[in-house]
Parts: structure tokens; sequence; C-alpha cells
């Protein structure tokens, strides 16, 4: 079963960590995440680790 996602007013854990000119939108929920430099990703890691998921059926 998938983790339950804090609201999406909550920014992802990796954007606090990044500096604000890498902090983005997730593409999928909009919620704030580090979307550009090292380890940057358009989807915020809740997103991201339910594309994984899919993903590794494939
Ligand atoms: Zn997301």
């Amino acid at each position: 079963m998938a983790t339950p996602a804090p609201p999406i007013t909550e920014p992802d854990p990796s954007a606090l960590t990044s500096s604000g000119d890498q902090v983005g939108p997730c593409t999928v929920c909009h919620r704030k995440t580090r979307r550009y430099g090292h380890g940057g990703c358009p989807l915020c890691s809740y997103c991201f680790a339910d594309a994984s998921a899919k993903w590794g059926r494939a």
C-alpha cells in the first residue's frame, strides 16, 4: 500500500534542503519539490515513488 502523502501545501522534504532556484512545482501534484540541479526531479518524492513503482514492473 502506498504511504499517504501529506497535503500538497506541504513542500517535499527535498525542497527544504534546496536553494530557492532549484525549487519548483511537481508536474503531477504541484507540490514544491527540488526540480533542478543535482538530484532534481520534475516529480516530488511522493509522485516519484508512485511512478517508479509502476515503471519498475515494465
Ligand atoms: Zn507530486
